[in-house]
């Protein structure tokens, strides 16, 4: 992938920037931010809306009516983030995606994947009958997916670079998942220096795997994530709290069965086995990793050590051997070695996607694991309404997959603490970097609530003038 310069001759000079919310805005997803700065427009992220259908269906509205730009900038590669990418250069989108080596490489893991699901979607509501649309279509085909890659061009953190006539763009750690980003754009609106950074997804301080959000020393304007901008995340131990799951189920000569996303939990899961096992807290048992994507995700960690925190490279260093990678871990490849785990009687580990359940080879396994009450069900992550996730954690006795009702019998248990996001007090620490207030803080990616607590807090705490903007809504940065 190459680390390119690219130059606009187009002056901008004396031309007021301005900024538009076309996602991300009174909501979680869909981040999508578009600056216009005079001769030069770019996008930063270009995400997806998930979740309710009103949501979702902004979706097909923006893939008919897309906006004009040169560049994209993009934070992170959660399909909340890069999910329309697809969509915007089937519709003529040619510039630059600029993005940290590692977000450039999930963006094809993940691209490819969520084209694979729109597929299946469409050819599943053809197949019932259910589409409003005649015949259904995917959002996006795999095909479409291709067309992004060649767009890439990845650059290293905290390096200036010239994307274009007096445009420089650095990215900095936002430590929420490997190769996320926190944008700054520093440019000259009609002669006056103008920087704006964009937070992008905040992650926690003292996580594991990843490093804290890096400091930020000042902006003209700034966008801040506000996801848990009304929560304080509970303090858990999840070394000692995994160890009490694994052991329990194995006394029993269970299954522990974990529901994971492939993008970040599944690698966050396998460096605690990892120590867990050389702690010797747990007994060595066998460690299943049943989806492709999750082992397409966790060989791209083993090649970007480089951007591990220092404990996680110092375990590297020490052993030789990378972080994410446990003792008696078995990558399962076909449908067929799937359903073999089905067979087997001892204690082991299985984790496997979607992580709310909600398709994916997780189903086969829950179908077969959820009637007996040696085996554990363990959710590491967030449910939404409605899954069968979040139907099972809140104690469903009974549930239905591929049609047939199975009951509950597992033991089901959750751990929380594995947040992507940084909570409230995080984020006030993040934001205590700045060297003095911005003009103006928006505050975006989060439900109207959260925001809102968030923006109280930054006015109690910091003194500083925030504004929530609406969906659509345009801003002049002057
Ligand atoms: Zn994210």
């Amino acid at each position: 992938m190459g680390r390119l310069t690219a130059k606009n001759s187009t002056t901008r000079d004396n031309i007021m920037a301005k900024i538009k919310f076309l996602g991300a805005a009174g909501t979680v997803s869909g981040s999508k931010y578009l600056v216009d700065a005079g001769g030069i427009r770019f996008l930063v992220d270009y995400g997806m809306f998930q979740g309710p259908k009103k949501l979702r269906l902004l979706n097909w509205e923006e893939s008919q009516n897309h906006p004009s730009a040169d560049h994209v900038l993009l934070t992170h590669a959660h399909i909340d983030h890069i999910g329309m990418l697809p969509v915007l250069v089937r519709g003529g989108f040619k510039g630059p995606i600029w993005s940290t080596q590692v977000t450039a490489e999930l963006c094809r893991i993940s691209l490819l994947d969520a084209a694979h699901l729109q597929e299946e979607d469409a050819r599943f509501a053809n197949k019932m009958g259910f589409s409003r649309h005649k015949p259904a279509l995917p959002l996006f085909t795999k095909a479409d997916a291709e067309q992004v890659f060649p767009l890439l061009r990845a650059v290293d953190y905290d390096q200036y670079q010239e994307i274009a006539d007096g445009v420089q763009m650095r990215l900095l750690d936002a430590g929420h998942i490997l190769g996320s980003a926190i944008v700054e754009i520093s440019l000259k609106d009609g002669g006056n220096p103008l920087r704006i950074v964009f937070s992008g997804d905040l992650g926690r301080y003292d996580a594991l795997i990843l490093r804290d959000p890096e400091p930020v020393n000042q902006a003209d304007f700034l966008l801040v994530e506000s996801t848990y901008g009304n929560r304080i995340h509970p303090h858990e131990e999840p070394l000692s709290e995994l160890s009490d799951v694994i052991n329990e189920t194995a006394k029993r000569g269970g299954m522990l069965l974990i529901p994971s996303f492939a993008v970040g939990r599944t690698q966050t899961l396998l460096y605690l086995i990892r120590d867990l096992k050389a702690r010797k807290m747990i007994p060595d048992l066998p460690v299943f990793v049943d989806s492709p994507m999750a082992q397409h995700v966790t060989e791209l960690f083993c090649r970007h050590i480089e951007d591990f925190d220092e404990e996680a490279k110092a375990v590297f260093k020490k052993t030789g051997k990378c972080p994410v990678l446990c003792p008696n871990l078995q990558f399962v490849s076909t449908r067929e070695e799937s359903q073999a785990i089905n067979n087997m009687r001892f204690p082991a580990i299985i984790l496997s996607a979607s992580g709310m359940a909600t398709g994916g080879r997780i189903l086969h396994h829950l179908k077969y694991r959820l009637p007996d009450p040696k085996n554990t069900i363990l959710f590491v992550g967030y449910q939404s309404v409605g899954t069968r996730g979040q139907l099972i954690k809140d104690g469903a006795r009974e549930i239905k997959i591929h049609g047939e009702m199975i009951p509950v019998r597992a033991r089901i248990r959750s751990l929380e603490a594995f947040s992507g996001h940084a909570d409230c007090s995080e984020i006030m620490r993040w934001l205590g970097t700045f060297k003095k207030p911005p003009k103006m803080t928006f505050i975006v990616h989060g439900e109207v609530e959260s925001s809102t607590a968030l923006a109280n807090q930054i006015h109690q705490s910091l003194g500083w003038k925030t504004h929530i903007p609406g969906y659509l809504e345009s801003f002049n940065l002057t």
